[in-house]
């Protein structure tokens, strides 16, 4: 393997963290979760999943890389995106992550208005949440989900391949991290990331259409009024779906169409 390429750096950090909550989830649960009922479901998704991936990436390099500005080549003209490419490489990364976030928060609370909520369905059917629970995405739910984590950095801050993958890679660890099966707090960072509670809260079978959207930085939900804090909800809550639970486990729901 060669690390020339974003692809295989965010390989690594895919397995990498596969391993890493499979075996927190392992040692220190939660919850006690029946995995075996929905894992051939889970598994049929994330291989899904992993498949809208490379094709989103493939559609968007494909119809947008003669347009990207080589990252290796000097910034020239005053534009706005030679600025963002001549940034110093750690401000890039941390203001392109910043920027997904933002980007996925709004695609997140499109997908549960009217028009979008079939490409989203899938994502909310499990009645148990795990880390690979998490991966339960429909192939629309995925393009819309990646398309922004390949544009932001590759076409408008024009990363190299590893400061790309950095940006990938935060994304990916929010999603491990909010869907896992674990008590996990951090303390003042609490404030800013997405924890777990919160995002179990936006699964729940009841008002999942009005909060708790964030994918990494819960600051959005905070600023724009959709933050709701697990501490005030009393006991267990039931995840899942209702009446939309037939359709989203169908054909037409892996597709998300
Ligand atoms: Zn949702
Ligand atoms: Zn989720």
């Amino acid at each position: 393997m060669t690390f020339e390429r974003s692809e295989d750096y965010e390989l690594v950090t895919f397995v990498s963290l596969v391993v890493l909550f499979g075996v927190l989830e392992a040692v220190a649960p939660a919850r006690q979760v029946k995995r075996r009922e929905q894992l051939p479901m889970d598994l049929l998704a994330a291989a899904v999943a992993l498949l809208g991936v490379s094709l989103t990436r493939w559609a968007c390099k494909t119809t947008l890389g003669p347009l990207a500005p080589d990252p290796t080549a000097p910034a020239s003209g005053l534009g706005v995106l030679s600025a963002l490419a001549s940034l110093p490489s750690v401000l890039k990364v941390g203001v392109a992550i910043v920027v997904v976030d933002f980007c996925l928060y709004w695609v997140h609370r499109a997908m549960h208005t009217a028009p979008l909520w079939r490409t989203h369905m899938l994502h909310h059917s499990p009645e148990h949440m795990y880390w690979l629970a998490g991966l339960r995405t429909s192939l629309t739910h995925v393009a819309m989900f990646t398309a922004p984590q390949v544009i932001v950095p590759f076409f408008v801050f024009s990363t190299s391949a590893l400061e790309g993958a950095v940006v990938v890679g935060a994304i990916n660890v929010a999603q491990f991290v909010t869907h896992a099966n674990l008590r996990l707090r951090l303390g003042p960072l609490g404030r800013v990331l997405v924890m777990p509670a919160v995002h179990r809260l936006h699964h729940a079978r009841e008002d999942h259409h009005r909060r708790n959207f964030a994918s990494l930085l819960v600051v959005w939900d905070r600023l724009f009024g959709t933050y709701q804090d697990p501490d005030v909800i009393q006991g267990e809550i039931a995840l899942g779906l209702q009446e939309d639970r037939h359709r989203a486990l169908g054909l037409r729901g892996l597709v998300g169409v």
